[in-house]
């Protein structure tokens, strides 16, 4: 297998090439195949989902085409090496993860490079796919539908008067709530308490969404 073309590829926005990436290109390439994808899919047709950002996604976005402007790349940041594959045709969703011991496996496999790193970049570029990773079928929690949403319907929060776009309001009690007015989001307002209300616990919010109305 020669994969120096992607890794030149994930190299692009780097200066760098680093075990990750390696890492990235190979489950990118493990994924696709054991959905059944000699390349990159056209229509949207995959979703990637990777665990962590960083180096590693370069080498899964240079296998995969997957991207965040084309909505076929998702983070959900556990700080994990790995990936789900979505077929959103069919549905069928595979899990790719290095083996736990992948290192020593790498540094065992390159025995005459003594420096750890080197032997992993080695390694990860030419070690049996068996060897490194581990391929598990598995079921998404959400269905893939709801994940990938529709692009472009567009609906105004209830609160905040901003936009929502892609189906990403949540409905409760009536209202179309943006995530940051309906869970607190990851921000708040410096300018105190208009929005203040949307950070308590919704039985609060409840019983003082009147004073604001
Ligand atoms: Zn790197
Ligand atoms: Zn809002």
């Amino acid at each position: 297998m020669n994969i120096t073309y992607l890794l030149e590829k994930s190299m692009q926005d780097h200066d760098h090439l680093c075990p990750r990436q390696i890492l990235g290109v190979r489950i990118g390439l493990a994924g696709m195949q054991a959905l059944g994808f000699e390349e990159p899919p056209t229509k949207k047709q995959l979703l990637v989902i990777s665990e962590t950002d960083g180096c590693f996604v370069d080498g899964v976005i240079a296998a995969t085409d997957c991207t965040v402007g084309h909505r076929t790349l998702r983070v959900e940041d556990y700080g994990k090496v790995a990936v789900t594959f979505v077929d959103t045709k069919s549905g069928r969703a595979i899990r790719v993860a290095p083996q736990r011991d992948v290192r020593e496996r790498a540094c065992a496999f390159i025995a005459e490079e003594p420096r750890h790193y080197f032997a992993q970049m080695q390694a990860y570029q030419v070690m049996p796919e068996e060897e490194m990773l581990s391929i598990q079928e598995v079921v998404l929690n959400t269905p893939v539908e709801q994940i990938a949403s529709r692009a472009g319907v567009r609906v105004n929060c209830d609160m905040c008067g901003e936009e929502i776009m892609n189906e990403r309001e949540i409905i409760r009690e009536g209202l179309t709530l943006c995530r940051a007015c309906a869970d607190g989001g990851y921000y708040q307002s410096t300018l105190s308490c208009t929005f203040k209300i949307n950070l308590l616990p919704l039985t609060e919010q409840d019983s003082k969404r009147d004073e604001f109305f």
